[in-house]
């Protein structure tokens, strides 16, 4: 049995934490491959050593003095170093960045360091090989991941060894400059690995026992997903549910590896184990419930629109030569209504009016704000009869006014727009009709 683990900021912001990371990875023989991120916030004010790097390139970039800041950066890692009573010297790294920084390497090799000095230091308190991943995760010339040539580098290089850890979130260009994933790409990195290896359980450690089935800051102590499909954390992603990396789902699932969310403080709790499918039935109806606020509805009004060819795509056309993405549009026989996320749509609002008036005449349009969605997702809808009629009385009986209502062809979802001020009402509504009551 191989897993890959990998181990988020948080796991790793403090010495203490080390420790704690070092015990969950002796537990077991199988956990051989390690994926670190840069020292996270030991507490809330705290700032992340990626985010220490960022600033204190900019400030190299500008060519103004950055010794305090580069040395609080020493600091963290010398601090774990000293405490973990590691006989390491990063002295040698800390000049070579140093002198990068002068020489204007990249703001991206500034932030990828967090992860390389974190991964030398992780492997010299485990024993364990260090891989830098310049040498084995690739980008071609676009920028784009290089997935075929990573995966023969990790399979070359990591055949016949027992154990390695190798730094989240960066990997090499053609030109042997530095690029990062985007923010939160360790996670990626932990996925790319463990589909590279055939992993038999790509584990993902941070400071969440998983998933939950709603929000925390709406519902005191939700209960936890045990098990969720790729297509439900999907949608649940989509509308904020932010435990992990989208973009690390696609490397482990077309392997067929799942991916379990533990938690570093609470190694015992189970976590959410996310699968491509399972017989296992979900313990309610619904599988999650996540929100977001900060959408505008357009409502477009034209007798006889159902008959006029082409209506629709003239519609969306003003949209996508502005550059404003649609989000969903749910339609009647004379109306059409077009949702945006409010910040995107606000700078473009008079001149998409004025094409929509131009290209399909409209007899009237209308727009809203302050617009929350609620995707209520679950695979278990499909089989469950009467599940939006459960949603609709409990929103009823709140006094939540439903103001728009889209249900995927999949059935896994059911997405709600309700006014803002409504949003934490609506949410609290939907979780207790089935989670509370167990239905
Ligand atoms: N350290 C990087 C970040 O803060 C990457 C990661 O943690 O996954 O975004």
């Amino acid at each position: 049995m191989t897993k890959v683990v990998k181990f988020g900021g948080s796991s790793l912001a403090s010495a203490e934490q080390f420790k704690k990371v070092k015990d969950i990875i002796t537990a077991e023989d199988s956990r051989r491959f390690v994926v670190p991120s840069a020292p996270g916030k030991r507490f809330s004010a705290d700032t992340k050593v990626t985010d220490m790097l960022y600033g204190c390139y900019d400030l190299a970039a500008k060519g103004k003095d950055f010794t305090k800041e580069f040395d609080a950066i020493k600091d963290r890692y010398n601090g774990i170093i000293n405490e973990l009573g590691l006989d390491l010297s990063l002295d040698n790294e800390f000049d070579v960045i140093k002198a990068c920084f002068i020489g204007k390497a990249g703001r991206d090799y500034a932030a990828s360091r967090g992860e390389f000095l974190n991964g030398i230091v992780l492997a010299n308190y485990l024993g364990y090989n260090f891989i830098d991943a310049a040498d084995v995760i690739y980008f071609d010339d676009r920028g784009m991941f290089d997935s075929r040539r990573t995966n023969k580098a990790l399979t070359d290089r990591l055949e016949g060894l027992d154990n390695a850890v190798i730094p989240g979130f960066y990997g090499s260009m053609p030109n042997d400059t530095i690029k990062t994933f985007s923010r939160g790409g360790s996670d990626i990195t932990g996925s790319i690995v463990a589909a590279a290896v055939n992993a038999d359980l790509y584990e993902n450690w941070t400071d969440v026992s998983g998933f939950l089935t709603c929000d925390p800051r709406i519902i005191d102590d939700p209960a936890p997903i045990t098990t969720i499909t790729y297509k439900e954390l999907r949608e649940l992603s989509y509308m904020g549910a932010t435990v992990l990396h989208e973009d690390a789902i696609f490397p482990v699932r077309k392997a067929g590896i799942p991916i379990n969310i533990k938690n570093t403080n609470k190694p015992e709790d189970v976590g959410t184990l996310i699968v491509e499918s399972t017989s296992q039935k979900p313990q309610y109806t619904i599988t999650g419930i996540a929100g977001k606020k900060g959408f505008t509805v357009i409502n477009i009004e034209k007798d006889m629109m159902n008959a006029e060819l082409g209506f629709g795509r003239r519609v969306l056309e003003v949209f996508e030569k502005n550059g404003v993405n649609f989000e969903h549009m749910p339609s009647g026989i004379d109306t059409m209504s077009i949702i945006v996320q409010q910040e995107a749509f606000a700078d473009k609002e008079q001149e998409i009016l004025a094409g929509i008036h131009r290209n399909c005449h409209p007899d009237s349009i209308d727009i809203e704000t302050d617009l929350a969605l609620i995707a209520v997702v679950g695979r278990a809808m499909k089989s469950n009869r009467g599940t939006a009629g459960r949603i609709f009385s409990a929103l009823a009986h709140s006094h939540v006014n439903v103001k728009m209502i889209d249900q995927g062809s999949s059935e896994l979802n059911i997405i709600i727009g309700v006014s803002e001020d409504d949003f934490e009402e609506a949410n609290k509504a939907i979780y207790d009709i089935f989670v509370e009551t167990k239905l």
